[in-house]
């Protein structure tokens, strides 16, 4: 084994806790954990290494410095406690304040609670799992990397809202974006994949997991993204609806007599994917059953594809040019058939598929999927956002890699 400092990367939930402890020097993972049920009597944690897997019941107070204690102590089993430089914690919400990832202080941990009215979800636990990791690891340099950092490069046309000014001045209602560690990962990988400068590059970066986004990335830089002030907006995602009509509520309130909370948790959680199919949200599951001819399975999915592809249209616009789409996250990095109806829509941008590349490009392999010597380019790039939040921290603790 080497002699590397490793860096644990913590990914807090309300009531889970997912760690990875990586190599940044080769990316390798050495150990990986999820706690669930966290707070709960029947909390668990399940951990990962060297092609073992196992569970642990968490007692105590089943809470996130339990599972982190627990984390410690596999750590010691596998004789890996010890080489632990530092943590780097992923935090959803960093708003205007947070630009770039940053070492944990008392007063990066304020701004971090005054984040919460804008994830409310979110933030609090990565509160909670940055004091238990703080506890357990009390020696150790703790980073913070944020989601929305990257996009604060957006400039003010593309990251406001056309409502009353004092909706942005007093309660910070604009657009932030998510998924800004992958975004950034994708672009660095594309631009030493192409052989070329990041500076250089204008990319189209869709990153399709459960939730979707789209970014335009100029010169390395976010110009804008598809969502907004909370990651409702934009694509159709695996339960979300992404862009509708705002008077969709005032609709369902006449005329299904629902309230705010029930269209809310409506358009998040049983929408997109699931809502179009009555199926699934999982890409796969219907592809799957839109080959064996289920309808809503096949109409999803066309749905998915126009709505991805004209936001392709409009990050394009964003960036004045392009030079690259590019495909991550699990659909972006395994779905043949997303990619293929995505640039079937395309043509119009100069964009073309090649379907040996496109089957090639699959499983963890990048790629350039469009016709040789065409451009706009179509391109595969895997994201590893565990990574990026490893080698930010280790860069920011100071360690020589
Ligand atoms: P998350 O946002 O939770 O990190 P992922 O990035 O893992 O999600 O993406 C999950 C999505 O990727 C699911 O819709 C899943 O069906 C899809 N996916 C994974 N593998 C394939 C595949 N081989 N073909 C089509 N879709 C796939």
């Amino acid at each position: 084994m080497s002699n590397h400092p490793l860096i644990l990367v913590l990914n807090c939930g309300s009531s889970s806790l997912k760690g990875a402890v990586l190599d940044v020097v080769n990316g390798k993972v050495l150990l990986s954990c999820v706690a669930e049920k966290l707070g709960f009597a029947d909390a668990f944690i399940t951990f990962k290494a060297d092609g073992d897997k196992h569970k642990v019941a968490l007692g105590g107070d089943h809470s996130h410095t339990v599972a982190v204690e627990a984390l410690m102590a596999e750590l010691k089993v596998h004789h890996l406690h010890h080489k632990i430089a530092a943590v780097g914690h992923r935090v959803v919400h960093g708003g205007e304040r947070f630009t770039h990832s940053t070492l944990i202080d008392d007063q990066v941990m304020r701004d971090i609670e005054t984040c919460i009215v804008l994830a409310p979800l979110h933030n609090p636990a990565h509160i909670l799992g940055i004091r238990a990791a703080q506890a357990v690891f009390a020696d150790l340099p703790h980073v913070a990397v944020f989601d929305t950092a990257f996009h604060q490069t957006m400039p003010e046309q593309a990251y406001r809202y056309a409502v009353p000014t004092e909706l942005y001045t007093q309660y910070g209602v604009r657009r932030y974006g998510m998924h800004g560690t992958s975004y950034r990962f994708v672009a660095q990988e594309t631009a030493r994949f192409l052989g070329r400068a990041e500076t250089e590059l204008a990319l189209v970066i869709a990153h399709l997991g459960n939730g979707a986004s789209i970014t335009a990335v100029l010169n390395g830089q976010s110009r804008d993204t598809s969502m907004g002030l909370t990651p409702l907006e934009g694509l159709v995602m695996g339960t979300r609806s992404g862009d509708i009509d705002p008077s969709i509520f005032s609709f369902l309130q006449e005329n299904a007599n629902l309230d705010m909370a029930e269209i809310t948790a409506m358009l998040n959680h049983k929408s997109g994917l699931l809502g179009l199919s009555d199926l699934s949200n999982d890409c796969r599951t219907l592809e799957e059953a839109a080959a064996n001819g289920h309808k809503g399975a096949l109409l999803a999915l066309e749905v998915f594809a126009y709505r991805l592809a004209k936001y392709v249209a409009a990050m394009t616009v964003a960036n004045g040019r392009l030079d690259a789409l590019v495909f991550t996250g699990g659909i972006g990095e395994n779905s043949t058939f997303v990619r293929e109806k995505v640039l079937s829509h395309l043509a119009v941008l100069g964009l073309s598929i090649d379907h040996d590349a496109n089957l090639a490009a699959c499983f963890g392999r990048a790629g350039i999927i469009s016709q040789p010597g065409k451009t706009p380019l179509a391109l595969v790039i895997p994201t590893n956002e565990e990574l990026m939040i490893a080698q930010d921290t280790a860069q920011l603790a100071g360690l020589s890699i």
